[in-house]
């Protein structure tokens, strides 16, 4: 068979002609808005009731980082969705945002979470109520946390005041109900339990959906917790921050995923040499205060070991959230784990615990 001389002139200019229909197409307004509904109807559709199905317990992860700057990673925060219930645990900075941006049913959210009060893990509380209010929520949010959780909430609502009520003028009825947030306090901030360091509370049992808060050791920050949540036989439990902390062996023992916080040392040494060699001594000097009283990756391990081996998640990642394979690799020196046992998680990472099984996939949001 014959082919067709290739002509590349004609082909240039037929690709020319059709590159210059579609960009005057794309200037048109009908195109546009037809384009532009298309986009919007996906960006409203919330298809994420698959999420809630009761057959799995799921861990979404919206934010992973420590309080230093970390492109394209929010700050403390992990959702556990199980038993149809939608619980946030800590509101770092950018964490609001995620959640929003992956069109996950803020109005659902059924508690607020706190492990401790440093910035990293409430600078999004304030967004986090105001959103799921603007959404639909028509309750205020409840937040849990230890004792010191009242003065957080009450100083949020008092900062979003102004917020509601302009909106509540604006928008009338839609927003008449709701908005703010409602502190629900745990107690655990009593100084015999600061010294036994081994408190521990059910603080949330509903549809099967069990949280117990534990302490963990944070000094000289206290109170500072830990959480495990339990659902159709299956165990997450979240670090908060912590140094190493008996209470959270103990807790986190025989749970099927154990999502800790890790700052490395192998991050930390030269941040602090290197701020302190160019003159910011400040920072150098939190750069070495930090180590007291975090875990870092290899020791986030060893607890995982003690606690009957559970799959280890590791999120907070600091002093420097790691951004590609070269630097996670130094991040995660020295950590001694199958590669299925142990991850270093990202933002929109979601882990999926089937219950009545042991099976546990990764997946994205
Ligand atoms: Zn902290
Ligand atoms: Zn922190």
């Amino acid at each position: 068979m014959i082919m067709p001389r290739l002509r590349p002139k004609r082909l240039l200019f037929a690709l020319l002609f059709l590159g210059l229909a579609l960009f005057v197409a794309l200037k048109t307004h009908p195109v546009q808005d037809w384009l532009l509904n298309r986009i919007m109807s996906r960006q409203f559709a919330q298809n994420q009731a698959a999420l809630f199905d009761k057959s799995a317990m799921r861990v979404i992860f919206c934010g992973t980082a420590a309080p230093p700057p970390s492109p394209g990673k929010a700050k403390a925060c992990t959702i556990v969705i199980a038993g149809g219930k939608f619980l946030v645990f800590d509101a770092g900075p950018k964490s609001a945002e995620n959640i929003a941006r992956w069109r996950l049913p803020m109005p659902k959210i059924d508690g607020l979470f706190l492990t401790h009060f440093h910035s990293d893990h409430i600078g999004d509380v304030g967004e986090l109520a105001m959103l799921s209010w603007a959404q639909g929520k028509k309750e205020p949010l409840p937040l849990y946390g230890p004792d010191g959780v009242n003065k957080v909430a009450e100083g949020f609502n008092l900062a979003y005041a102004y917020d509601q009520e302009h909106r509540r003028t604006h928008h009338g009825a839609a927003l008449a109900q709701g908005g703010g947030l409602v502190a629900r306090p745990f107690g655990m901030a009593d100084a015999e339990s600061r010294k036994r360091h081994d408190a521990s509370a059910v603080v949330y049992e509903s549809d099967g959906v069990k949280v117990t808060a534990f302490q963990v050791m944070h000094e000289p920050v206290y109170p500072a917790v830990g959480y495990r949540v339990d659902y159709g036989g299956r165990s997450v439990v979240i670090t908060g921050d912590t140094a190493w902390s008996d209470n959270l062996i103990k807790h986190a023992n025989k749970a099927d995923v154990l999502i800790a916080e890790a700052q490395a040392e192998t991050f930390r040494r030269p941040m602090a040499k290197t701020s302190a060699e160019q003159g910011q001594q400040q920072i150098a000097t939190l750069m070495r205060d930090i180590r007291s009283y975090h875990i870092t990756p290899v020791q986030a391990a060893q607890i995982a070991d003690r606690a009957g081996n559970p799959i280890l998640a590791i999120t907070h990642q600091g002093p420097a959230a790691p951004t590609n394979w070269f630097m996670r690799d130094i991040f995660m020196r020295g950590v001694k784990r199958k590669s299925g046992d142990v991850k270093l998680v990202d933002d929109g990472d979601m882990i999926i615990l089937a219950t009545g099984a042991k099976t546990i996939s990764i997946d994205k949001i």
